[in-house]
């Protein structure tokens, strides 16, 4: 059998091109959504501001713009007090993370999902920003060369999320799970250690 993706909608692929043409270089210097458009972004929109496109493109029903600005994660972070799964979760702050993604990237980073935020050291937010780079730029990768249909998750790729009892990928020690404000988070007790020392292991 022979899958091969969806033909485009017809204007879309006669827009993005042109829009992508004319974008290129260009700087935000505002935002402004008309209906029915809706506008998502991984960070604030003011955030944005200043940030200058690269590329627009097509990724499945969405135009996906590109654009290079400078953000500091810390700017995001250093004031919020919750654990630091719940502040990647939260619409208003990250876009980007449901569950997985969430998991994902603090397993990346090696970051415990229960860390206050706040609390996280310069090298941790480093390493923070390029998990979620890793993450989410391999996530589109791997979609992208599956193409499943539009009403299909494709998340079979993770490496710790719903994997409780399984061997890490990278140590080979057991994945665990634990509560963080409602949602459960997986995660390796050895490659995201507890450094607060608050005892924040799970053990379902
Ligand atoms: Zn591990």
């Amino acid at each position: 059998v022979v899958r091969s993706p969806m033909p485009e909608r017809p204007d879309l692929e006669y827009q993005v091109p042109l829009l992508a043409d004319g974008l290129r270089g260009a700087v935000v210097t505002g935002v402004r959504v008309r209906k029915p458009v809706v506008l998502r972004a991984p960070v604030p929109i003011d955030v944005l501001i200043g940030a200058r496109f690269l590329d627009v493109r097509r990724l499945g029903h969405f135009v996906a713009f590109t654009l290079d600005g400078e953000w500091d994660i810390g700017e995001l972070v250093k004031k919020r007090r919750e654990q630091i799964k719940v502040v990647l979760m939260d619409k208003a702050t990250f876009d980007s993370f449901g569950n997985a993604y969430a998991d994902e990237t603090l397993w990346e980073a090696g970051i415990h999902p229960k860390a206050t935020a706040c609390t996280l050291t310069q090298d941790q937010l480093v390493g923070l920003h390029a998990a979620m780079r890793t993450v989410l730029g391999g996530a589109i990768d791997e979609i992208r060369r599956r193409s499943p249909p539009l009403d299909e998750k494709v998340r079979d790729f993770v490496k710790v999320r719903n994997r409780g009892g399984e061997p890490c990928p990278r140590c080979g020690g057991k994945i665990r799970s634990a509560g963080v404000r409602g949602h459960d988070a997986f995660f390796c007790p050895t490659c995201q250690p507890d450094t607060a020392g608050k005892g924040f292991v799970g053990w379902r």
